[in-house]
């Protein structure tokens, strides 16, 4: 993308900051009613019918994306999906964002522009205004801060803490993907670099591929939650691997889990890859991550209701908190869960 000819490379100096800004954000248009003031003023103006969800991710290059792989317009629709996925994960819908981007010189207006485009794009399907941001020069590198606003009717608002003994798990999707997609995506860098000239073949890969640089965010199911008249007891996005957001849950609810290996959903490429790499799947699926699914804890009674829907997973219960959170192996060993990693040869607890 940044090897674009010459003559698409024009310096974001040639602008100054009004013109860049009115540049980029020329074509966003109102969609939300709540919308009472968008870009141009000193703040935007919000109405919010309901109650307001905030939510934050920063995200810096050479920490959280690399663009020798990551294309701009990508990186634009995936930072937008990181914090709405969070908005999701509240039960609520995202209605506003805002973005800050601090960028240095070696970005042209033209690498801008696709990363915009990304937002733009993202904006669209999720049906989400852009209301506002901030545009900075970096010494080094692009950085990318974006705040997602939503509404949500009090009463269906989930949090972290709610999850109650014997609810059940469940997990929407498949876990994994996207760790595995960056682990493609960083060999054929290192092919590449050795002979720029090869031709991978990634078709094998595509799902993982797609999963880490295309994400999407569950924006049907806070959707499907409320026409099935269900509201979980507890809901966190899978952004960090599957061990650290079920602990959260636990922690704040002050519960213990049980959750069933032979229960977590994987796709096949994340099978035959996690072969190719000689790595365990499930530990993969714990210890992964931007795999942006919902984890949520409902009472059993509403199970019926829930059950017939294929991208929705039971994957365990919730215990008492002296019963502690373990993983009950394929092998019916008993191994506590723990935070980025757990161990197959730990003994039995
Ligand atoms: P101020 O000096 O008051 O901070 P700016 O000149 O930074 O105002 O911004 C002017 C308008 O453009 C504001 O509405 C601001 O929210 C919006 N804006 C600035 N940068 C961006 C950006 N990167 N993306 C979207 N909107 C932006
Ligand atoms: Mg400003």
């Amino acid at each position: 993308m940044l090897e674009n000819k010459d003559s698409l490379k024009t310096p974001i100096s040639s602008m100054g900051e009004f013109a860049l800004i009115e540049h980029l954000t020329k074509h966003f248009d109102v969609k939300q009613n709540s919308t009472i003031k968008s870009i141009g003023d000193d703040a935007a103006v919000i109405d919010h019918k309901k109650q307001t969800v905030v939510t934050t991710d920063l995200l810096i290059e050479g920490v959280h994306f690399d663009l020798s792989y990551m294309p701009l317009k990508h990186l634009g629709y995936k930072s937008v999906v990181v914090n709405v996925s969070d908005i999701f994960a509240m039960n609520a819908t995202p209605t506003q964002i805002t973005v800050s981007i601090a960028v240095s010189n070696r970005f042209p207006v033209e690498a801008l522009e696709e990363l915009y485009a990304g937002i733009a794009t993202a904006a669209k399907y999720y049906n989400i205004d852009v209301i506002g941001g901030d545009t900075t020069s970096s010494t080094h590198g692009l950085m990318i801060s974006i705040t997602a606003l939503g509404e949500v009717a009090k009463e269906q608002v989930v949090y972290r803490d709610g999850a109650k003994e014997n609810d059940l798990v469940l997990l929407t999707g498949d876990l994994g993907a996207a760790y595995l997609g960056l682990q493609i995506l960083e060999r054929e860098k290192q092919v590449f670099k050795v002979n720029p000239n090869s031709q991978p073949d990634l078709e094998p890969y595509s799902y993982l591929i797609e999963r880490q640089l295309k994400p999407e965010a569950r924006k049907d199911i806070p959707k499907l939650l409320k026409e099935l008249g269900v509201k979980p007891t507890s809901m966190i996005d899978v952004s960090d691997g599957l061990s650290s957001e079920i602990l959260h849950i636990c922690k704040q609810s002050k519960v213990g889990c049980m959750i069933y290996e032979d229960k977590i959903p994987l796709d096949p490429q994340v099978i035959t890859t996690s072969e190719e790499f000689n790595m365990d799947s499930t530990t993969i699926a714990l210890n992964g991550g931007e795999d942006y699914e919902l984890l949520f804890t409902i009472s059993q009674e509403d199970y019926p209701k829930i059950k017939a829907n294929p991208s929705i997973t039971v994957i365990g219960h919730i215990l008492k908190p002296t019963e502690g959170t373990h993983l009950i192996t394929r092998g019916d060993t008993k191994i506590p869960i723990i935070a980025r990693g757990w161990s197959a040869t730990q003994e039995n607890q």
